[in-house]
């Protein structure tokens, strides 16, 4: 491997990092929260990833004027904003932030949280995390299969 592709390994695997200790410091602050960054996330979140992942591959996601593809930093996405990368900074200025009702839908059944509340989870792709907000029955069966996953491979 050249120097500059060595750089860039190095930077890629930092931003990861990165972002794999931010998730987990939010997820610390909102116990039920619930992060994932590899193994066999459920299928609603595999189908989330894979949808970026294309969305990146292919061009087609819109980012924040400070990520630059040759520079690898934590990217931030979101299920309610599809194609919009962020980093740390802009997402801390709200650049995900939306209000009123859109605030309380669940980006798996679409219903409004209002009485229930909503859970917030992550999935990961390498230094991009795409965030996604959940209801309670969404979350409990996410949560579930990545805990029957994890059991099992114990
Ligand atoms: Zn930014
Ligand atoms: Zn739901």
């Amino acid at each position: 491997m050249d120097p500059r592709e060595q750089a860039y390994d190095d930077q890629l695997r930092a931003a990861t990092r990165e972002q794999l200790r931010m998730i987990e410091a939010r997820v610390r602050a909102h116990p039920e929260g619930s992060a994932h960054g590899d193994g066999h996330p459920h299928p609603w979140v595999e189908a989330l990833g894979d949808w970026w992942e294309a969305e990146l591959r292919a061009g087609r996601v819109r980012t924040c004027r400070h990520l630059h593809p040759s520079t690898p930093q934590p990217m931030h996405g979101c299920a309610w904003m599809p194609g919009l990368l962020a980093c740390s900074m802009c997402v801390a200025l709200g650049a995900f932030n939306v209000t009123g009702p859109a605030d309380r839908i669940c980006d798996r059944c679409s219903l409004d949280t209002l009485e229930v509340g909503i859970y917030n989870g992550a999935a990961m792709l390498g230094p991009v995390s795409i965030e996604y907000g959940v209801c309670p029955d969404c979350y409990r069966e996410i949560k579930g299969s990545i805990e029957a996953q994890q059991g099992g491979r114990q």
